[in-house]
């Protein structure tokens, strides 16, 4: 501890809460795509109706109150049956992974979110920082919601 973990693997992360927040908040649970560079992130999920500006404020207080909680952040390997039995198709995004990956990294969030993902994370929660809300944008045509966010750097210097 006491080593700011690299920035993209802070924003990377944050994309894992946000979703938990968009999944609470909207019901929202397919995600479409994710996008980061440097401190900005964008999370695309499948979602059928454009929010209103209050529920995505929402969204922003449950992912800061995740943060504020500092929780752990767990990864596990194990193989594809395994994470099945586990999580059913929670692990899946949108598109799925090819049938020839057999086994997984799995990102886990207890009662928040889970994921089949192998990028690195933060150890806890509270390492992100906080997350702000920029902007969002709904495509109808689509049915796809894009939340673009920020990492606000407000992780201890300790
Ligand atoms: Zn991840």
């Amino acid at each position: 501890m006491g080593e700011t973990p690299p920035l993209e693997v802070r924003t990377h992360t944050a994309l894992h809460v946000l979703k938990g927040a968009v999944q609470k908040v909207l019901g929202a649970r397919w995600t479409a795509g994710v996008y980061v560079k440097g401190s900005h992130g964008r999370l695309t999920v499948k979602y059928h109706r454009k929010p209103s500006r209050e529920e995505m404020e929402r969204v922003e207080e449950e992912a800061n109150r995740k943060i504020e909680e500092d929780a752990p952040i767990e990864e596990l390997e194990m193989t594809r049956e395994e994470a099945e039995e586990r999580w059913g198709d929670a692990i899946y995004d949108l598109f799925p992974l090819p049938p020839g990956v057999k086994r997984l990294k799995i990102l886990h969030i207890e009662g928040w979110n889970v994921n089949a993902c192998r990028e690195r994370h933060t150890e806890t929660t509270g390492e992100i920082g906080r997350i702000k809300i920029r902007k969002f944008r709904y495509r109808p045509s689509r049915e796809l919601l894009e939340i673009s966010f920020d990492i606000l750097d407000e992780y201890p210097s300790i």
